[in-house]
Order: C-alpha cells, then sequence, then structure tokens
C-alpha cells in the first residue's frame, strides 16, 4: 500500500478582500462602496442576487463594517420576513 503524501497548501493572497461572502446566496460576490464625500454614505450590493442596501458610515468605518452592518440587517430581516416565501 503506497502511501502518498498529498499537501496541498493554498493560500490566497487575502489581506483586505474586496467581495465579502453574501448573507443572502452564499457566493462571495459582494462589494461595498463608500462615498465619503456625501456624508459617509456606503452601499453594500451583492452582483449574484439583488440585494443591495445602503448604509449612513462614520469616519472611522470601513468596508468591513459596513459589511458587518449588512449582515446584521439581512439577518434580522429574514427573521421579520423570509426571502423565501412560499406560494401555492
Ligand atoms: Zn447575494
Amino acid at each position: 500500500m503506497g502511501r502518498r503524501r498529498k499537501k496541498v497548501v493554498h493560500i490566497p493572497k487575502k489581506r483586505l478582500p474586496k467581495f465579502f461572502s453574501c448573507p443572502v446566496c452564499g457566493k462571495e460576490t459582494v462589494r461595498v462602496e463608500i462615498n465619503r464625500d456625501e456624508g459617509g454614505q456606503a452601499i453594500a450590493q451583492c452582483s449574484s442576487c439583488s440585494l443591495r442596501e445602503e448604509f449612513q458610515i462614520k469616519q472611522a468605518q470601513d468596508t468591513v463594517d459596513v459589511y458587518c452592518m449588512l449582515t446584521d440587517r439581512v439577518y434580522n430581516t429574514l427573521k421579520r420576513t423570509p426571502i423565501i416565501k412560499q406560494k401555492e
């Protein structure tokens, strides 16, 4: 019995991800745009599904914070109104 040592170490360059995983569809297609000129407006949108949310952010907040707010909002919305509506 031959033992093959298969060691695949994949280290993707992932310091600051441009895309976040979507809390709705699960794909890494959420992009966060920040317009600091307009009083700190941030838009998070998924290019895979129709998710799009706008946020007001503070000076110190960054894309990661926007993504956190996005997931919070999505999960809160999911609790109230499920996205998957069952139609009969
Ligand atoms: Zn999505």
